[in-house]
């Protein structure tokens, strides 16, 4: 705009168009005269929303769509109506009232990624057959919430809409793009934060710059094992930090009140699902002694990948263990297995 020799607010008016209305085109920015949507679109800018060039759609009303970046590479996103329960017991108000719409959902939880690919290699993960591909661009990251939110017609301001960071990447990685993104989607798109997850695989200078956001989701450490023994065999990146390391950063997060930090545990049969093991666990979680919750994850199968599932009675005891010695634990609803849209399942399987 300054280019333009015009003032700030026609940037403001701009953000809202792209943000709030979601145009497609310069030519929709209606709150521009006509003839500087005409002046700034003959200098060649654009604006655009992506597209979701293929959707898929499980029986529990889950979608996983596969959304264009700039260079026409896609990238994988989930829209999960009423959520999966990941939020449950985290301090932020899962249990309100949901707002009035006459939707087939009162409230919805959409899954973003942050890179096409991801470099960290957890075990039981299918994106990380992929390797890393590239950086997603800050647009590329709220693009895929635009999108999706444009689709449902869903409002942020009148929806109850969560945002999880947990599709294909660590965000942690592709640190500013990522909160840039954050502040796009906190600020013009009216996201609250304190409606926003991000987790990561435990990228400690990432955990220290992100103690000194002031905008900033809430935080999930994907912690997967009792012990350093176990998680080096699962996640190979505790070899560079140890959950220790991992734990002493998260500890100088400044949380907001009532916020906990999320421990996410996905369980593997027979790797990290015995009862002694969630004793460790509940070590773990009372020497970080920050308020924190676990939420277990049964491993969703996916091809090529050598676990296997636990038992359901297993989940329970683990739950159990946990509960009775004083450590919120919840479990993940799967959701959109059918479609590969669960947790560790992306990996652009096109055929569904
Ligand atoms: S679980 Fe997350 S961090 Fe680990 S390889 Fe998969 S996408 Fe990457």
């Amino acid at each position: 705009m300054a280019e333009f020799g015009l003032p700030k607010y026609r940037v403001r008016q701009l953000e809202t168009a792209m943000y709030g209305q979601k145009v497609a085109d310069i030519r929709e920015v209606t709150t521009w005269p006509k003839e500087l949507r005409e002046r700034v679109a003959a200098a060649g800018f654009c604006v655009g929303r992506p597209e979701i060039v293929e959707t898929f759609r499980s029986v529990d009303g889950t979608e996983r769509y596969l959304i264009a970046g700039n260079d026409g590479k896609t990238v994988e996103t989930v829209w999960m109506p009423e959520g999966d329960g990941g939020e449950s017991g985290d301090g932020s108000g899962e249990d309100e009232e949901s707002s009035e719409s006459k939707k087939e959902w009162s409230r919805a939880t959409i899954c973003v990624s942050s890179q096409i690919g991801c470099a960290v290699n957890c075990q039981f993960c299918l994106t990380a057959k992929l390797g890393i591909i590239r950086n997603l661009t800050a647009g590329e990251i709220a693009g895929q919430v635009a999108a999706v939110l444009k689709k449902h017609e869903a409002e942020p301001g009148r929806d109850r809409i969560n945002l999880v960071f947990m599709g294909m990447g660590e965000p942690f990685l592709n640190y500013d793009a990522f909160m840039a993104a954050v502040r796009l989607l906190a600020g013009p798109m009216e996201i609250p934060e304190s409606r926003m997850t991000v987790s990561t695989s435990g990228i400690v200078p990432g955990i220290l710059r992100f103690a000194g956001e002031k905008v900033r989701p809430k935080l999930a450490i994907s912690l997967n094992a009792p012990n350093d023994a176990v998680r080096e065999e699962i996640m190979p990146v505790t070899r560079k930090w140890s959950i220790a390391e991992v734990i002493d950063a998260v500890r100088l997060v400044p949380l907001r009140p009532r916020e906990r930090v999320t421990f996410e545990y996905v369980l593997l049969g027979g790797v990290n699902d015995r009862v002694e093991q969630a004793d460790e666990v509940v070590k773990l979680v009372r020497r970080a002694q920050f308020p924190a919750k676990v939420n277990l994850i049964a491993w969703n199968p996916g091809p090529g990948v050598p676990f296997a599932m636990p038992d359901a009675e297993g989940v329970a005891r683990f739950q159990e263990r946990l509960r009775a010695q004083g450590v919120p634990a919840f479990v993940r609803r799967p959701r959109g297995r059918d479609i590969y849209a669960a947790c560790g399942q992306l990996k652009k399987t096109g055929s569904g």
